[in-house]
């Protein structure tokens, strides 16, 4: 088999639900009814009882998910929120858009997510919440996570915009904390075909605010009445049959994800490659599969000469991020370490057989140090 293997590859996953789409996508236009309407509330409905939570509220992107969550909370200026170090941008992001200033805490170093010592460690009085983020699509103990929050008086929210059907000893990502907050850009496990996000939670008066919030702060059932200052985050209904379309298949392209996962796993189960280790009870639905490597920038420039495309996630500590270098104020020694180490390969639900087979030979032959002959 010859052909570059891409780094991700979504054609597929459009070409299976193509066909319901369009169909959807007629009745959409039919109706008129582009923004909210009964196309959103089923997606809503369903995305509740998809995570086991009673309120889906469907918004304009992950990012909003999660500033509409602390504003409809009322954390901002003065407030902290813990957020880890290893993650992407969007996570403080959201914290600074809503007027409060991030606290970056370390991660474990094998599982590269927050843990609870790390939380416990960057908690301090001005502290409101934390942002548990659920990355690469693995989610972290919660368990021990949540007393620490709970001891500090402080509210969990999951960011889990990588991890859409993972769980943890069998609750799904997004319904242990207060709020779970979910992205739908295109290239997540749960994509559309365009931007769209949503909170869950089993909170009724946090979704109820949320509603609120993303829609100019209108009063619910009302047309003029507007009792807060929100914004524009709404979900529209052509993205939301996208959305319903692609949740029937959700679960079996996770379980796709994993079986490609188990053979990296014991592919490099030998060293010197080492993947992300797996978390005691956590399922996870590996939106990135991670490994870290030595001498990374050499493995990857080879893995291209053998056609094989990798990304970084994240090549820049948060905490480093220019925007959010105020915010520092301890070193973050695993962070650090690990953003030089870090490669994703190759991942994608379509990915055949002889594709995932020829990764692994390519990440044994450029860490064998061999020169790509070219015959
Ligand atoms: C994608 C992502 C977001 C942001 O989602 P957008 O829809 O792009 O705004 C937030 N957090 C994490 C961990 C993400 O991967």
């Amino acid at each position: 088999m010859t052909g570059d293997i891409p780094f991700f590859d979504l054609a597929a996953m459009t070409r299976e639900v193509r066909g319901t789409v369009e169909s959807a996508w007629r009745c959409v236009l039919d109706s008129g009814r582009f923004i909210g309407g009964a196309a959103v509330e089923e997606f809503e409905t369903a995305w509740a009882s998809y995570c086991g939570v009673p309120h889906a509220v469907g918004v304009g992107n992950g990012t909003d998910a999660l500033q509409l969550t602390l504003t409809a909370l009322g954390i901002g200026p003065g407030d902290e929120v813990v957020v880890p170090a290893n993650t992407f941008v969007a996570t403080a992001e959201a914290v600074v858009l809503a007027g409060a200033a991030p606290a970056f805490a370390d991660v474990s170093q094998h599982t590269l997510l927050l843990t609870p010592d790390r939380l416990e460690a960057a908690i301090t009085r001005r502290t409101k919440a934390v942002i548990i983020v659920h990355l690469y699509g693995q989610m972290p103990d919660m368990a021990a996570l949540c007393r620490v929050a709970e001891r500090a008086g402080i509210t969990v929210i999951e960011d889990a915009a990588q991890a859409h059907g993972a769980t943890w000893q069998g609750r799904r990502a997004g319904s242990i904390g207060l709020a779970g907050c979910f992205s739908f850009y295109p290239g997540k496990n749960l994509g559309a075909f365009g931007d769209a996000g949503a909170v869950v939670t089993a909170d009724p008066a946090l979704a109820k605010r949320i509603k609120v919030l993303r829609d100019h702060g209108r009063v619910l059932g009302s047309h003029y009445e507007h009792e807060l200052a929100g914004t524009n985050s709404r979900l529209d209904a052509l993205q939301a049959v996208v959305l319903t379309a692609k949740l029937a298949r959700l679960d079996g392209w996770n379980e796709a994800r994993r079986s490609i996962a188990a053979r990296y796993h014991a592919a490099f189960a030998g060293g010197p490659v080492r993947a992300i280790a797996e978390v005691p009870g956590a399922r996870g639905v590996y939106h990135l599969a991670v490994v870290r490597v030595p001498d990374r920038a050499r493995v990857q420039r080879e893995l291209v000469t053998r056609g094989v495309h990798t990304q970084i996630h994240y090549p820049i500590p948060c905490h480093w991020q220019a925007p959010y270098r105020r915010f520092e104020n301890r070193t973050l020694p695993v962070a650090e370490r690990t953003a030089d180490e870090v490669l994703s390969l190759p991942m994608f639900p379509h990915m055949s057989d002889d594709q995932v087979a020829r990764v692994c030979d390519a990440v044994h032959e450029a860490l064998a140090g061999e020169e790509h002959r070219v015959a």
